[in-house]
Formats: C-alpha cells, sequence, structure tokens
C-alpha cells in the first residue's frame, strides 16, 4: 500500500487529503498531521470581533477525519526529511512515498518591538477574546490597524477588518466618536490588485470616513503610540497585522534553501526534492512583476488539488495533471452584509489581471457559503 504523508491540516493539507481519498479511496494511506485538534478559518476570527457569529460554528474536530486509510494525527511536527520523506512527531518518525508540505505561516509580532506588547493580533485565533473585550469597553478615541510587515495572510484582510468595524460602530452608535485608521507598511494598499485597484479600495474606505495611509514603515509600538520611520500615531485601541514567517521547523528541514520560504515549481508545486511538494502559505511563489503570490486559503486549496491529481495520476501510472495556473478569487467584505469579489489570473505578465467585481449582498452571502461549503467537504454536513 502507497502512503502520502501530509504535514499541517489546514486549507492546503485537507484539501490534500479530501482530493487524494475521493481519487484513490481507502487503499492508499493517507496520514496528516497537526498540532491541532480543531481546524477554524481565519475569516471566522473578523466575524466573531463584530458579532457575526461565534469562532466555535466554525470550527471542526480534525479527529473526525479518521476513517480507514485516513489517519489524523494530533502531534507537533519536530523535524522533516525531504530526502527521506518523513517527518517527526514526539512518537518517532513518519516515512512515505509522497510528502506533502502545508504548515502554512506564522504571524509573528515578536519582530516588530513593542508590537506583541501593545496591539491586539488578530491573526491569532487566541487573541481574538481579548480584543472583543477590548472592543467592548471602547467608547471614543482612535482604533488603529496596523499592518506592520510583510508578508502577512490575506492580504485584503484588514481592510475587512476596518469596514466590518465601521459597519458594527455604526450599529453601536459609537461610529461618531470613534476614528478608525488603516496604515500600512506597502507603497500601495493592495499591491497585488495594483494602482487601480488599490486606488478603488481607498475611495471605498474614504466613503466610510476610514483613514488610511501606505508606506509607513513600524519602527516600534510604545505604550499607546506607533512609532513609524517618519512620524507617530497615538491610539486607543491598536490591532496589529504582523509579517509573517514559516514555521521554524520547516527552515530547519532546509526546504527553503538559501530564503525565507520553501520555494517551488510554481506549476507543479514539487520542490527540489524527488515525491516531496509544498503548498499554501508556506511557499513563495514569485509573480511576472516581482511580487509573491498572496498567501490565501483559496489558493493553498487550488494548489492542493493540483498535488492531490498529481500524486494519483503518479499512483496509477497516468499522465500528470494540468499545471497549477494561477486563477485565483477571494470575497472581500466591505461591510456586514456587503462585499466585492476579486478574481484573476495572477500569473499573468506583465502583471497579475486582476478584477473587483461589484459590492453586492449577493456577494456576502457567497463568502458565507464560501466556508460552509468546504466544511462540510472536508468534515461532513453537521
Ligand atoms: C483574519 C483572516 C482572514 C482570512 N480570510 C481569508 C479568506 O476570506 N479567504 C482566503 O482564501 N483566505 C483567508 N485567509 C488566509 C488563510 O487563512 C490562509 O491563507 C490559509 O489558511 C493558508 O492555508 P495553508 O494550508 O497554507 O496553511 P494553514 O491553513 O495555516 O494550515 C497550516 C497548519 O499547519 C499546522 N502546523 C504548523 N506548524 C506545525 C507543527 N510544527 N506541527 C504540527 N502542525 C503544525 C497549523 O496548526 C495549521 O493548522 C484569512 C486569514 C486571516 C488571518
Amino acid at each position: 500500500m502507497t502512503r502520502t504523508l501530509i504535514l499541517g491540516a489546514g486549507f492546503g493539507g485537507l484539501t490534500v487529503a479530501t482530493e487524494l481519498r475521493r481519487l484513490l479511496g481507502s487503499e492508499h494511506e493517507i496520514v496528516l498531521v497537526d498540532r491541532r485538534p480543531d481546524f477554524l478559518m481565519g475569516l471566522r476570527k473578523l466575524w466573531a470581533l463584530v458579532g457575526l457569529g461565534s469562532l466555535e460554528e466554525g470550527s471542526r474536530s480534525r479527529g473526525t477525519l479518521n476513517q480507514p486509510g485516513l489517519r489524523f494525527l494530533e502531534e507537533e511536527i519536530l523535524a522533516i526529511d525531504p530526502a527521506g520523506r518523513a517527518g517527526q512527531t514526539g512518537s518517532g518518525w513518519i516515512a512515505a512515498d509522497h510528502l506533502v508540505v502545508a504548515l502554512g505561516a506564522e504571524p509573528r509580532p515578536d519582530l516588530v518591538p513593542g508590537l506583541a506588547e501593545h496591539a491586539h493580533n488578530v491573526w491569532d485565533q487566541a487573541a481574538v477574546p481579548g480584543l472583543t473585550d477590548a472592543l467592548s469597553q471602547l467608547e471614543e478615541g482612535r482604533l488603529a490597524i496596523v499592518i506592520a510587515g510583510v508578508p502577512y495572510t490575506c492580504p485584503p484582510a484588514p481592510y475587512e477588518c476596518a469596514m466590518l468595524l465601521d459597519d458594527h460602530l455604526r450599529e453601536l452608535g459609537l461610529r461618531e466618536r470613534i476614528q478608525l485608521v488603516v496604515t500600512t507598511i506597502q507603497p500601495l494598499l493592495m499591491p497585488n490588485a495594483g494602482a487601480a485597484g488599490s486606488e478603488w479600495l481607498g475611495q471605498q474606505l474614504d466613503a466610510r470616513q476610514i483613514e488610511h495611509f501606505t508606506g509607513r514603515k513600524v519602527e516600534r509600538v510604545e505604550g499607546d503610540r506607533v512609532i513609524y520611520g517618519d512620524g507617530e500615531l497615538a491610539f486607543d485601541l491598536l490591532i496589529g497585522v504582523p509579517p509573517h514567517r514559516p514555521p521554524p521547523v520547516v527552515a530547519q528541514s532546509g526546504l527553503t534553501g538559501e530564503g525565507v520560504w520553501v520555494t517551488v515549481d510554481p506549476a507543479t508545486l514539487r520542490t527540489s526534492h524527488d515525491h516531496v511538494y509544498a503548498i499554501g502559505d508556506v511557499t513563495m511563489i514569485k509573480l511576472a512583476n516581482g511580487l509573491a503570490l498572496p498567501k490565501a486559503g483559496v489558493m493553498a486549496e487550488l494548489e492542493g488539488r493540483i498535488v492531490a491529481a498529481a500524486i494519483a495520476a503518479e499512483i496509477r501510472g497516468e499522465d500528470p495533471p494540468a499545471a497549477f495556473d494561477g486563477q485565483g478569487f477571494c470575497f472581500m467584505e466591505m461591510g456586514k452584509t456587503s462585499a466585492t469579489l476579486i478574481e484573476g489570473d495572477f500569473f499573468a505578465a506583465p502583471e497579475p489581471r486582476i478584477q473587483l467585481r461589484d459590492v453586492s449582498e449577493a456577494h456576502a452571502q457567497e463568502k458565507h457559503s464560501f466556508e460552509a461549503e468546504r466544511l462540510e467537504r472536508w468534515f461532513g454536513a453537521g
């Protein structure tokens, strides 16, 4: 019996496991490892913050994935041996015929002095209750959202957060007394959406009286002030989006080579080791304009489909699947009941060809369906 070892059971790892199971049945063994017992999408953290449902409603137990031919292990990956296609947990080494590294990216507030101490990190599930509590006590002043480093997962999410908070504070009758500000280290609000997309987003923020500033590099955070290279911003409540890095076990494995992220063949998601793939946030795929492919769940999922199809084809002795084409989409929330659809061809040259569709309630509903459909596909109904 052949075996695939999947490290990480997030968007990417769950897709590979589900697709492999569908394509090969229980005759092929899948071992899926993750340190956390439950899965939760990032979007839930923002929804929980503004009262659009709870974290629990979007959580699913990975233990329910266990079935003949598919084993979920709730363990920490301590080491990866790409040459041996193996991963080490506290119970020992697990070797496989195919290895898929889908360990994601970790928020690293420690890389910006004072960020961990003074900012709420809504990118970390554990920080959501504390921020919700702090928000409920805020009655006036300045609420700042600061993108303090790159890359970070889900490029539109800080702006979604601002627009959801705008709606939320209006509902509470507090918006007149609470100023909302977003600052980013990047030269454009959303570089992957280009100058036109970023300008459009700026207009959307202006229409909601959300102040926004680009090119603002955070040097440090002190008490109630963000210190930039060229000025400072006082705040009453701070949401900090930290820079992200791969989990240390990935860097220690040698898979990142001389760089920070795992580099892969963008068409096949293969690493430099035979039968070893890497997908999702842990990778760095450079686009024609020099920017990186956005770190988004939908990308990890699309890549996971390609990898599962490639492994299944190889095991069955069939031709490899079509290449990953960089076509992706995401629904960007513009408030509690409206969203736009961002979609396009990220591999286009010389720039990604990205379209921003109409802002509508239908797109907001599709975002909720996006979560529901995947939870059902991966964990079953109920
Ligand atoms: C606020 C917010 C909103 C978002 N909204 C969207 C959205 O609307 N649409 C979208 O497409 N994307 C969204 N994203 C981004 C999305 O969550 C990520 O891009 C996606 O999860 C990446 O998938 P992945 O499989 O690469 O990694 P992950 O889903 O992060 O999975 C990696 C897994 O590896 C595990 N792991 C890491 N290290 C170890 C270890 N040493 N041992 C064991 N297990 C380990 C982790 O526990 C984790 O479960 C959002 C993110 C945030 C924070």
